[in-house]
């Protein structure tokens, strides 16, 4: 749990809460303590978590949940009910394996605003999620209903990596995403919690020409990270 922050969720006063596991392994991951198992992150009892809620009510605007995976956790619908329940905006950081479960929270009034991490052009989805078994379907329904529905705001991102990702790369999800709302190209940062180590961020003056192919088809395209 990330009790306070200002940058996950626009303008509002964010408590991050992160849940453990998921169903990709990519490389550049922050979060190995979360995805590889037997790793044990930190583990806080829902009740506390929902005590800490109730208190910061009048401090607090929204909850982000994030993970791992959050949608592959079985009570994930009941927690997010709960969540709402004591008033909060709900942001849910996703990587797009489960349409199902996010287009049930969508369509329950569950959650405010989406975040998708396009992890790659779909060729070299399996590469960069470190996984041989991807299914491309899900993660192209999953784009496809937030392109779609007027229920839910949403964003997609895609953390830029030289050693993955390449103009051609830029030019298919251009094409993948035309008429998105918005799109982050997000800075990589080697950081200790990473699965693997010795990547490259991509270079600022690289990552503008990428905007700019993104441009061409997505209604708003932002750096991310990057001064
Ligand atoms: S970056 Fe996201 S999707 Fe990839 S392994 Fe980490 S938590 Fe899972």
């Amino acid at each position: 749990m990330e009790k306070l922050s200002l940058l996950d969720f626009d303008d509002n006063i964010t408590c991050t809460l992160f849940f453990a596991g998921c169903n990709m392994r990519c490389p550049f991951c922050h979060n190995s303590a979360l995805v590889i198992p037997g790793m044990k992150p930190q583990f806080i009892p829902w009740q506390d978590i929902k005590d800490f809620l109730e208190k910061r009510k009048n401090v607090l605007d929204a909850v982000c949940v994030s993970g791992g995976e959050c949608t592959l956790m079985p009570d994930l619908l009941e927690k997010l009910g709960e969540i709402k329940a004591l008033g909060y905006k709900v942001k849910l950081d996703t990587n797009g394996s489960r349409p199902e479960i996010l287009k049930i929270a969508v369509e329950q009034g569950l959650v405010d605003y989406v975040a998708m991490d396009i992890k790659n052009s779909k060729e070299k989805y399996a590469k960069t999620i470190g996984v041989d078994n991807v299914d491309i379907k899900d993660i192209e329904e999953s784009v496809d209903y937030l392109m779609h529905t007027d229920l839910v705001d949403y964003e997609f991102r895609t953390t830029i990596i030289e050693e993955f990702h390449e103009t051609e790369d830029i030019e298919k999800i251009s094409l993948w995403l035309a008429g998105a709302k918005r799109h982050f190209l997000q800075q990589y940062v080697d950081r200790d919690g990473c699965i693997e180590h010795g990547f490259h961020p991509v270079p600022k003056e690289k990552a503008l020409i990428w905007k700019a192919i993104l441009d061409k088809n997505i209604e708003k395209v932002e750096l991310r990270g990057y001064e």
